[in-house]
C-alpha cells in the first residue's frame, strides 16, 4: 500500500500523516485517558497487520469473491457528452452492500480478529456503514452493536431492518439532533466503558489517530483499482481530473491516495451545501467550517463564535457531518484539491442527469460529486474520473419527492 512511486518530497501534498497523526496541522488524537490505551494498541499495530502478507491476501480474498471488486471503470459516454469530456466512473455502487462501505468493513473486521477483540461497536447515519459492518459481523460470527440517531433511525427505516435481519443490535441515540455526530459521541462512550474486548469500526476517515490513516489505506484499493484499468483505456494511468463527494472523506480518500503527490491529476472534492452555503441549512465543513476538536481529531468545524457545533443539514444523510477529516482539511487548506460546495438541488438534477443518460441510479451522496461537473469547462480530451461512492435504492424517497416537485413546476 506504499504510494512512494509517483509522491513529492514533503512538504508537497502527502496522503499520510505524521507519527502523531498530523495532516499540517489537523488531526492528532484528542482521547479521554481510559482509551489511551486501546488507540495506542490500535496505532502500535495497525501498520504491521496491514502489511502482513496473510492479512493482505485475506483481505483481497475477500475484496474479490465477497465484495466483487474489482469495480469497474466504466467510461459513461452520453454523459461525457454532456459535460464535453471523457468521463468515468468507478462503479462503487456494484459493491456488495451497495457503496465503499464494505472495503473498511472488511479490512477493519480482520483488524480487529488479529488485535484478539470479540466485541464491534459502529455509527451509522443513513446506515450504509451500519449496513456494512453488520454484515461483516454476521460473516465472521462477531457480535455487533451500531449506534445510530433516533431521527436517522426513523428515516432510513429499510436500513435499521437489515441491520436486524443481519443480527446486529441498533441501538437509537437521542441526544443532540439525534442524528451521525449523536450516534457517534455515544459510540464513543461505549468503547469507554468496553476497551479491554471492544474494537469500534469508525465509518469514514474521521475520528483520533490511526483512524483516518488506517480508513484511506483500507479505501485505497479504489485508487489501485484505477491506476490498474486506466492504461488499457487511455493508454496512460493517471486521469486529468478525479471528482469525489466529502462527507467524512473515506471514498475521496480511497480515489485520490494514489495521485496525491502527482499533480498532473486535479482533485475536485464535492462537499454538501445543503440550502446553499450562506442559507444556515448547510454542511459545507470546508467552506463553513473553522478549526476545533470533534470526535477525537483536530480539523475544521462548523461552530459558533463560543465553540457550539452547529447543527449541519444536506439532503443527503451521509454528508450530514459537521466536521470533515482531517486529511482533507489539509488538503483544501494547502490548495492541492479544490473544493466545491453542491447544494440539495443541483444534487437532485445531476442524480437525475445519471439516470437518464446512463441508466445509473446514484445514491444521493454521489450525485453531490457528479453535480460539481456542471460548475467546470472541461476539454474534450481531458480524463475525468468519478467515484461513484454508491446505488441509489435508499434514497428513492427523496427522488420521488423531487420528481413530483417537477411534474408540479411543469
Ligand atoms: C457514507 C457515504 C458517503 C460519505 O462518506 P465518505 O466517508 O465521505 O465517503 C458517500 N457516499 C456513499 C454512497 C455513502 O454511503
Amino acid at each position: 500500500m506504499e504510494n512512494g512511486k509517483t509522491r513529492k518530497d514533503p512538504p508537497y501534498a502527502t496522503s499520510l500523516p505524521d507519527d502523531e497523526g498530523y495532516y499540517g496541522s489537523f488531526g492528532g488524537a484528542y482521547v479521554p485517558e481510559v482509551l489511551h490505551a486501546n488507540v495506542e494498541q490500535l496505532r502500535n499495530s495497525y501498520r504491521s497487520i496491514l502489511d502482513d502478507p496473510g492479512f493482505r491476501q485475506e483481505f483481497h480474498a475477500l475484496l474479490t469473491d465477497y465484495a466483487g471488486r474489482p469495480s469497474p471503470l466504466y467510461l459513461a459516454q452520453r454523459l461525457s457528452g454532456k459535460h464535453g469530456c471523457k468521463i468515468y466512473l468507478k462503479r462503487e455502487d456494484l459493491n456488495h452492500t451497495g457503496a465503499h462501505k464494505i472495503n473498511n468493513a472488511i479490512g477493519q473486521i480482520l483488524l480487529a480478529r488479529r488485535m484478539g477483540k470479540t466485541r464491534i461497536i459502529a455509527e451509522t447515519g443513513a446506515g450504509q456503514h451500519g449496513v456494512a459492518t453488520a454484515t461483516v459481523c454476521a460473516l465472521m460470527n462477531m457480535e455487533c452493536i451500531v449506534y445510530m440517531g433516533d431521527t436517522d433511525v426513523n428515516r432510513q427505516h429499510l436500513n435499521v431492518q437489515k441491520m436486524k435481519m443481519l443480527g446486529a443490535t441498533v441501538v437509537p441515540v437521542k441526544s443532540g439532533n439525534m442524528t451521525l455526530k449523536d450516534a457517534t459521541n455515544e459510540a464513543i462512550r461505549d468503547w469507554c466503558c468496553h476497551p479491554s474486548n471492544t474494537h469500534y469500526i469508525i465509518g469514514s476517515t474521521v475520528g483520533p489517530h490511526p483512524y483516518p490513516d488506517l480508513v484511506a489505506r483500507l479505501q485505497s484499493v479504489i485508487s489501485q483499482e484505477i491506476r490498474t484499468q486506466l492504461p488499457a483505456k487511455e493508454g496512460r494511468e493517471y486521469p486529468d481530473y478525479l471528482v469525489a463527494c466529502v462527507g467524512g472523506g473515506s471514498n475521496a480518500a480511497g480515489t485520490i491516495f494514489e495521485y496525491m503527490g502527482d499533480n498532473r491529476v486535479k482533485i475536485l472534492l464535492a462537499e454538501a451545501a445543503g440550502h446553499g452555503i450562506d442559507s444556515g441549512h448547510s454542511a459545507a465543513t470546508i467552506h463553513l467550517g473553522k478549526i476545533g476538536i470533534i470526535h477525537g481529531a483536530k480539523t475544521l468545524l462548523m461552530q459558533t463564535e463560543d465553540g457550539q457545533i452547529i447543527e449541519p443539514y444536506s439532503i443527503s444523510a451521509g454528508l450530514d457531518y459537521p466536521g470533515i477529516g482531517p486529511l482533507h482539511a489539509y488538503l483544501a487548506g494547502a490548495g492541492r484539491a479544490e473544493v466545491l460546495a453542491v447544494n440539495d438541488l443541483e444534487a437532485l438534477d445531476a442524480a437525475l442527469e445519471l439516470t437518464r443518460l446512463e441508466g445509473i441510479i446514484p445514491a444521493l451522496e454521489s450525485a453531490h460529486a457528479l453535480g460539481a461537473l456542471s460548475r467546470k469547462r472541461f476539454h474534450p480530451e481531458e480524463v475525468v474520473v468519478v467515484c461513484l461512492s454508491g446505488r441509489g435504492d435508499k434514497d428513492m424517497d427523496s427522488y420521488i419527492q423531487h420528481a413530483n416537485i417537477n411534474n408540479h413546476a411543469s
